[in-house]
């Protein structure tokens, strides 16, 4: 099946595209399923983020009935509500309150900031990776992942490495294998909690050149029994709808896996990963 279970458009204030131009661009690619998963904090004047429930629950109410508008149009593409929510401590009760009030199909749970510094791009990445050695800053960052999961306010761990980002600018090639007890911990906690890992896409078109998390991070995570896998490409723009789908679902079978997840108001079903078909 082909499906992008990570995607933003304009209602994500770093995103754009109406979500009528993201559907057409998605049909026209051959997708059966697509799932928005605009942030549900807003980008603020200082670079920074901030969060507001009513707004954020305007935003997606407002592209829901956009959803429910266009669906019609589109028999054979199922068009799903989702969000990302960002992990900070002090975010937690807004995006519990979020999560009860809104029906969304499938929510993405995100580490972007840790300890108050962005990792993943913004005015303060830099400083995040100039003050730390390579071990504490990829080993902080695990441990604040693992501090999300255990609020577990959501259904799938996004872009699980994702501070290789930036980190392999600063310390050259990532090694999964080096912080390999790093990544099962979190990894451990998200089977005890029922959470998922996505295969994230946009890693293929960024410094790493290889998917959020890498093939070894996905390995653990078959070992450990993560059962929930959605795949999808972060796109931010409709014209990089599909970025890296093919190389993360490479990645995703080489891992082990079989089956991906789809969701439905946060139901789950696992479906067979669409065997690869051979190019004449
Ligand atoms: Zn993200
Ligand atoms: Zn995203």
């Amino acid at each position: 099946m082909r499906v992008n279970y990570h995607l933003h458009n304009q209602y994500s204030s770093d995103g754009r595209g109406t979500t009528e131009e993201v559907c057409g661009r998605a049909f026209e690619l051959g997708f059966e399923e697509i799932c928005f998963t605009n942030h549900a904090e807003m980008l603020a004047d200082d670079g920074g983020w901030a969060l507001d429930l009513v707004e954020a629950r305007q935003r997606y109410e407002n592209l829901q009935h956009e959803i429910e508008r266009i669906q019609p149009e589109y028999p054979d593409m199922r068009i799903l509500l989702g969000a990302e929510f960002e992990y900070r401590p002090e975010w937690v009760e807004t995006l519990d309150a979020l999560l009860d009030s809104v029906d969304f199909d499938m929510v993405i749970g995100s580490v972007h900031v840790v300890d108050g510094e962005q990792v993943s791009g913004g005015p303060t990445t830099g400083a995040y990776f100039e003050d730390r050695d390579v071990t504490e800053a990829y080993g902080r960052y695990f441990e604040v992942l693992a501090e999300m999961i255990d609020w577990g306010g959501f259904d799938v761990v996004g872009h699980f490495d994702l501070v290789k980002r930036f980190g392999v600018k600063h310390y050259g090639q990532y090694d999964a294998g080096q912080f390999e007890s790093e990544i099962r911990a979190p990894l451990k906690k998200m089977v005890e909690k029922g959470l998922g890992i996505e295969v994230n896409t946009s890693g293929v078109v960024q410094p790493p050149a290889e998917p959020y998390p890498s093939l070894d991070v996905l390995r653990f995570a078959k070992e450990e029994h993560v059962a929930t896998v959605t795949i999808g490409t972060d796109s931010h723009v409709p014209t990089s709808f599909d970025q890296g789908l093919e190389a993360g679902e490479l990645v995703l079978r080489r891992s082990g896996f079989s089956e991906i997840t789809l969701f439905s108001h946060r139901i789950r079903k696992n479906v067979a990963l669409t065997p690869i078909e051979e190019e004449a």
